[in-house]
């Protein structure tokens, strides 16, 4: 257990410090306080009838309530659904019928939203409200009694009598790391979101690897014992949720900020000296590009982890030359609780790569047979490990075309070189074939992007009935340029072949709800207005 091990080592430490604008005092917690409080939600969620196995949903915005309950649905023995906040009452409602959820947790600001369409969900019995339930409204229309709301603080008072428990299980839980401790959602850019169930192991697993890449896996040997990281992922996506466990387990303080925020971020690295925080691309963006970069002290920054979509190599070597602080990039996936390979700190970097597997960690390359290709060659990444998933829940079709020979099939195109760093080249889906000759969109927007005036790129396929796909780039610049000047710099590094036959302009790129750029929608656009 996670908690326990971390209450022995680093009980009196101060562990999280969350710092909401609206309030005017941040929230301290040293290891032992999020304990206590766990365990005692634990044994509230028992008292409102919750058993072991039973699925627990969270949707809240990042709090410290997020990382308790988490704690303590554990040590209930119930499974944790982490819920995106932003998500729209039909996708929540989806989650909670497909999973069969019994009980909720969320926050008053959500409940009107969802209130209607999740009081038509019969097996989820119980709401737990986090925060002041006046502020609900009318609580989305709920019907008089079903689901039945509770407040936090009522439930913490029902296990209030074993708060004494947080070094040891609760009385009639026996859990094995072989039980399912989450099932994460995936966010549905392949389909039907999908259901993918983690055990305690594979959490740990990812959780102790992610530590050191490449080194010692003994956690006394953390890395980051005594520096503060700052939480700005949403918990309930899997690189926040293991970035955190990461920064948890190796005893570093977490700040956490409701919501990502530049000016907000650049303020908390300033009062807290903060050393170093995990993100996806678009925040290293929007950091790089806002007018409050100059204006805080960011010389506590040390290493930042940048995962979840490819980082454009102009936008490394500009972030890592203003603020002094390197970014170690890593690749993962849900089906892999996170994270299957990053750099550690002492690492030499490759520009492009995703670093090395992580340790325990197998990566192959194959063809379409499975057979392992050529060193330096591309293929689908397949991976297996300890934090390698169960199973799609409910969905043996798919969990059988996923795992095949015990190994995960990414649907990601990669190469290794021959000192083993991995490279991802694309998704299988988003490879653009023109002419017969196939186009990697990365290596397209890796040349946009180095363009001076290029803020960041995104290419994709669209149809072409001579060619059968055209290449088109959408592009956002900081100052206007001209769409053939672009091509015929993109024709100084690519083949004729690859530089895009159209160029559009826009003023951002859309994105989904953890900040990927979100390339379905952007070939949906071209099908509704082509230009
Ligand atoms: P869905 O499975 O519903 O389509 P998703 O693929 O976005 O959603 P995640 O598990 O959040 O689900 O994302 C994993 C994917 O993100 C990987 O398969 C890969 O395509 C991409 N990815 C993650 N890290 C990197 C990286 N460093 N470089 C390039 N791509 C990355």
């Amino acid at each position: 257990d996670l908690a326990i091990y971390n209450c022995q080592r680093f009980g009196t430490y101060e562990a999280l410090v969350y710092e909401d604008p609206q309030l005017a005092e941040p929230r301290r917690y040293t290891n032992v306080e999020i304990a206590r409080e766990a365990v005692q939600l634990a044994a509230g969620l028992r008292a409102l009838g919750i058993e072991t196995g039973d699925r627990v949903m969270v949707m809240i915005p990042n709090c410290p309530e997020v990382i308790i309950s988490y704690q303590a649905i554990a040590r209930a023995g119930a499974i944790v659904i982490p819920v995106l906040p932003l998500l729209k009452p039909p996708e929540v409602q989806y989650i909670a019928q497909n999973s069969g959820a019994r009980l909720l947790i969320t926050s008053p600001l959500l409940l009107p939203l969802h209130g209607t369409t999740l009081a038509q969900v019969p097996a989820l019995e119980q709401i737990v409200c986090v925060g002041d339930l006046a502020t609900a409204g009318p609580l989305g229309s709920l019907p008089e009694g079903r689901p039945q709301v509770h407040t936090y603080q009522d439930v913490l008072a029902r296990g209030a009598e074993y708060a004494d428990y947080y070094l040891s299980d609760l009385p009639g839980i026996n859990l094995t790391p072989d039980d399912t401790a989450v099932i994460l959602y995936t966010s549905g850019t392949t389909g039907r979101p999908k259901g993918v169930m983690l055990s305690h192991r594979n959490l740990v697993a990812n959780a102790v690897s992610g530590r050191g890449v490449g080194g010692d896996e003994d956690p006394s040997a953390a890395e980051s014992q005594g520096e503060t990281h700052l939480a700005i992922l949403p918990l309930a996506h899997a690189f926040g949720l293991v970035a955190s466990n990461v920064a948890y387990l190796n005893g570093a303080r977490i700040v956490m900020l409701p919501r990502f925020d530049t000016t907000a971020v650049f303020s908390a690295i300033e009062r807290y000296r903060v050393s170093g925080f995990a993100g996806v691309p678009a925040m290293f963006v929007a950091l790089l590009h806002s007018p409050d970069a100059d204006r805080y002290d960011t010389s506590s920054l040390q290493y930042c982890v940048s995962g979840s979509a490819p980082l454009p190599v102009a936008v490394l070597e500009a972030f890592e030359q203003k603020f002094g602080c390197r970014i170690l990039e890593g690749y993962g996936l849900s089906e892999a609780t996170a994270a299957l390979t990053g750099h550690n700190r002492e690492m030499p970097r490759k520009p492009g790569s995703v670093g090395k597997p992580l340790p325990g960690v197998e990566i192959r390359i194959v063809d379409e047979n499975d057979q392992d290709v050529p060193v330096g060659e591309v293929g689908e990444i397949i991976a297996r490990g300890p934090n390698v998933m169960q199973q799609y829940y409910n969905l043996p079709e798919e969990t059988a075309a996923a795992m095949r020979n015990g190994w995960l099939h990414t649907g990601d195109m990669g190469r290794m070189d021959e000192d083993g760093y991995i490279y991802v080249v694309e998704r299988k889906k988003d490879l653009i074939i023109r002419g017969g000759f196939n186009i990697y969109p990365r290596d397209v927007e890796e040349v946009l992007n180095r363009h001076p005036a290029v803020i960041e790129s995104a290419v994709v396929g669209i149809p072409s009935e001579r060619m059968g796909e055209e290449v088109k780039a959408f592009v956002v610049t900081r100052e206007p340029v001209d769409a053939e000047a672009l091509k015929a710099f993109c024709r100084e590094y690519l083949a004729n072949y690859k530089t895009p036959s159209e160029i559009e302009f826009v003023d951002s790129l859309p994105r989904n709800l953890v900040g990927k750029i979100d390339k379905k929608e952007l070939r949906r656009r071209y099908v509704q207005q082509p230009s």
